[in-house]
């Protein structure tokens, strides 16, 4: 631009001179064309003068003519002079001047001679004077017809020059005044887009400044260059504070190290160098969990150095962290589920595989669980296993890892034991801690544990061993609740057969294969059969007679107990109507039946009592259901309800296994109850065991004062049944009179064909 203004200010500024300059000339030459007008007319005087003195020859005259002759010639040359200041070319003026002087100087020779002989003077004024002066009009005519002609010239020039300025210095100004709008255009573009730029830099500024991210320059040795304002609420830092501070000086000590060393490498590799998670120090002195990308920039002029980009990633990593836990742990407890416990248990046993030392696995069992959280609903389930789990990880030690496996199932790896001896003192805390009673919506529930403790050989596998431990946890179950059991191969065995039995349970009523035998229950003091319990058999095909225990907790577990339960009531009622009408039980043999949890939780079971009593014209008061002692530790409003409903058909009810529960006895004010039997366990060698002997009467008296009807399970020994007697207990039942016997032998008995206390012979029942 600035070229082409000045190159225009040159050639229109030339142009304009040039014209000036022809003005001049121009001028010039009409002023000379004005003064030659008038050398012309001081010419034509001469020429006047002349003729008068020609004219006029007498003595006065000559003088004035001569002096106006002078005056001419003066006032010709002066106007000469005038030319030659006007710049009239020498020669122009010259081809004036000499015949000028010829007739100045014929002109004075004339008046001299006039004054002597004045003829001769007319004749030189004729034959010089007036050529010489003709010569002059002629030079001065010519000359002045030259003039004209260059004043002419001269103005033409002016013109051309204006119109030739004109005509170069329009176009130019024109284009100049184009390139000057453009300019104007391009500035305001220009400004438009630095107001933009400035527009987004404040954008780019409020969006550092809002960002999470920090934007950060540092230099190759990491000392701060310029940081974004959002370092503010990230680290709680000022910019200006940590401008010109080395980053290294922020970072955890922990971290200082690698951070260098990522560092080192962005300043020495051009480009991005990827990420690095780091801990630095914020204002409050606290660290904070981020995530730093660099960007080698040293190459790039504008920038120079190297952009670091720090993200704080305490919340991601936080939400990591959940999602990791979701994936390891148990969401209602809280503790490890089983992939994470699968997992420490691998690498315990590689650590007892490399550096020795011993591990245990425990199984646990809730007991009764599924019982409560069918009849108690998931609410109060829930409560359970939250407060069982609790309670098993506050008797754990630290090292210990406890899991929730599945619905009632938990489990726990005990590591650096010394001896198995620990594994069985940790699993009998557990017992212990899971068995104190707890209340939950304001119901008391009594939970126990069944244990199966697994311990690791060095080529055990973590499959093996949980497995291992799950049989004992079975092994455990199958002896009664509330129990621990140390695993032992042949339990696995057991197992099996279980797996197996489960799965022909389910053709074994179909099949016939159910059978009932019936227990004889008897009056202490008179050895009077009172009543019978029966008790079911399964004539296995394969396996031959299977008792109870091998097979009722799986029908429990599978819901079989219900339809096999109404077999045996059925079955149960149908041989008393059958003994009535032999006429063999006198009409007041009373009949005992089993009833498991879940056919007391099923809510059709009143009914189905009621059919099969009336089917069989049974009194009601002639049948006594007998409930564990676990079954009424849930005090349940559920169980309230059915067990009104048994007690309105007019059926008795009889605690069974009575002492088993660790309960409080409050559930026998709160629950219609008839009939308590105490377990057998309680009276084995009570005989022997003063101890035991108390116990067992303590609970007669109780029975007594609550008005119920005590039976003493299990009597074996006449020295047993001979101590019941005198604590007043008024029934008993066990081998000592009768092992459960198939009906014939119940007829014969009752006949007195077999006089109750003599059976003692198993095979004879
Ligand atoms: P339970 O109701 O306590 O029955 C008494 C158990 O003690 C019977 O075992 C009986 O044979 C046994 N017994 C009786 N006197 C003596 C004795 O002097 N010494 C010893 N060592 N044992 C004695 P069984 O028949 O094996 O039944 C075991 C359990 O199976 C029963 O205990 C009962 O809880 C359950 N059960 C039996 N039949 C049924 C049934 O039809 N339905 C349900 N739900 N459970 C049943
Ligand atoms: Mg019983
Ligand atoms: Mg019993």
């Amino acid at each position: 631009m600035l070229p082409l203004l000045a190159s225009a200010v040159i050639v229109i500024a030339g142009m304009l001179l040039m014209a000036d300059r022809a003005r001049r000339d121009a001028d010039r030459a009409r002023q000379a064309q004005v003064v030659m007008e008038h050398i012309s007319a001081i010419s034509e005087r001469f020429d006047a003068i002349t003729w008068r003195s020609l004219a006029t020859l007498d003595d006065s005259a000559p003088q004035a003519v001569v002096a106006q002759g002078v005056q001419a010639y003066r006032d010709m040359t002066s106007a000469l002079r005038q030319l030659r200041r006007l710049g009239v070319p020498r020669a122009r003026i010259a081809a004036i001047e000499r015949p000028l002087g010829a007739t100045y100087g014929i002109g004075i020779q004339t008046t001299v001679l006039s004054r002597r002989d004045p003829a001769a003077s007319q004749r030189m004024a004729r034959t010089e004077f007036s050529p010489t002066l003709e010569r002059l009009n002629a030079a001065v005519a010519a000359a002045g017809r030259q003039q004209g002609i260059n004043a002419r010239a001269a103005q033409r020039r002016t013109w051309l020059g204006w119109v030739g300025s004109l005509v170069v210095g329009l176009p130019m100004l024109a284009l100049l005044a184009w390139r000057l709008h453009h300019m104007r255009r391009r500035s305001a573009v220009a400004e438009q887009a630095r107001s933009i730029e400035r527009r987004g830099e404040q954008h780019l500024r409020a969006v550092m400044r809002h960002s999470s991210d920090v934007v950060s320059l540092i230099d190759a040795s990491s000392s701060v260059r310029w940081i974004a304002e959002s370092v503010r609420g990230m680290l709680g830092y000022e910019p200006e504070e940590l401008v010109g501070r080395h980053l290294t000086e922020l970072v955890h000590p922990d971290e200082a190290h690698r951070v260098v060393r990522f560092l080192h490498d962005a300043a020495e590799q051009e480009g991005r160098v990827g990420r690095l998670s780091l801990r630095l120090r914020a204002a409050d002195g606290d660290y904070r969990q981020l995530e730093a990308i660099a960007d080698n920039r040293l190459g790039d002029t504008e920038i120079a150095g190297i952009l670091l980009n720090l993200r704080d990633v305490t919340e991601r990593l936080a939400l990591e962290e959940q999602l990791r836990h979701q994936a390891f742990h148990d969401s209602l407890t809280g503790l490890a589920n089983r992939a994470l416990f699968e997992d420490r248990l691998t690498r315990a046993l590689v650590r007892v595989r490399r550096h020795g030392g011993h591990a245990a696995v425990l199984f646990i069992y809730l007991d009764d669980f599924k019982t409560v959280n069918d009849s108690l609903g998931h609410g109060v389930g829930d409560g359970l296993l939250r407060t069982a789990s609790s309670r098993l990880t506050d008797v754990l030690r630290a090292q210990d890892t406890a899991a929730r496996l599945g619905g009632d199932e938990f489990a726990v790896l005990l590591e650096d034991l010394d001896e198995p001896g620990e594994a069985s003192e940790v699993a009998e805390r557990v017992r212990r801690a899971l068995e104190v009673p707890l209340t939950m919506e304001d119901r008391r529930l009594q939970s126990s544990a069944s244990i199966g403790i697994a311990w690791a050989d060095r080529d055990t596998t973590a499959e093996e061993l949980l497995g291992n431990a799950d049989v004992a946890m079975y092994a455990a179950k199958e002896r009664g609740k509330a129990q621990v059991a140390r695993f032992e191969p042949v339990m696995r065995e057991r197992v099996l057969e279980r797996l197996n039995l489960t799965g022909e349970l389910g053709s074994a009523l179909e099949n016939g294969e159910l059978l009932l035998q019936y227990q004889p229950v008897v009056e202490l003091d008179t050895g009077r059969i009172s009543g019978v319990e029966a008790l079911i058999r399964w004539e296995h095909p394969v396996r031959g007679r299977l008792a109870p225990d091998r097979f009722i907790a799986l029908a429990e577990s599978t819901s079989l107990i219900v339809p096999i339960g109404r077999w045996v009531l059925e079955t149960a009622c149908a041989q008393l109507r059958r003994w009535d009408d032999l006429g063999t039980s006198a009409g007041g043999l009373e009949m005992s039946v089993n009833v498991s949890t879940r056919q007391l939780a099923d809510l059709g079971f009143p009914g189905d009592v009621r059919a099969v009593l009336e089917r069989t014209a049974i009194a009601a008061d002639r049948l006594t259901l007998e409930i564990t002692e676990h079954v009424l530790l849930e005090d349940s409003e559920d169980m309230q309800r059915q067990l009104r409903a048994l007690k309105e058909i007019g059926v008795r009810l009889a605690v069974d296994d009575f002492g088993t529960g660790y309960s409080a006895l409050s559930y026998l004010q709160s629950f219609p109850i008839d009939i308590l039997k105490i377990d057998r366990s309680f009276v084995s060698g009570i005989d022997h065991d003063r101890e035991k002997a108390r116990l067992v009467q303590g609970i007669v008296e109780m029975g007594r004062n609550l008005q119920l009807r005590v039976i003493t399970e299990g009597i074996e020994e006449a020295g047993e049944a001979a101590l019941l007697r005198d604590f007043r207990s008024e029934y008993g039942q066990g081998f000592l009179f009768s092992r459960p016997v198939d009906p014939p032998a119940i007829v014969a008995l009752l006949a007195g064909d077999m006089p109750a206390p003599l059976i003692l012979d198993p095979k004879a029942a």
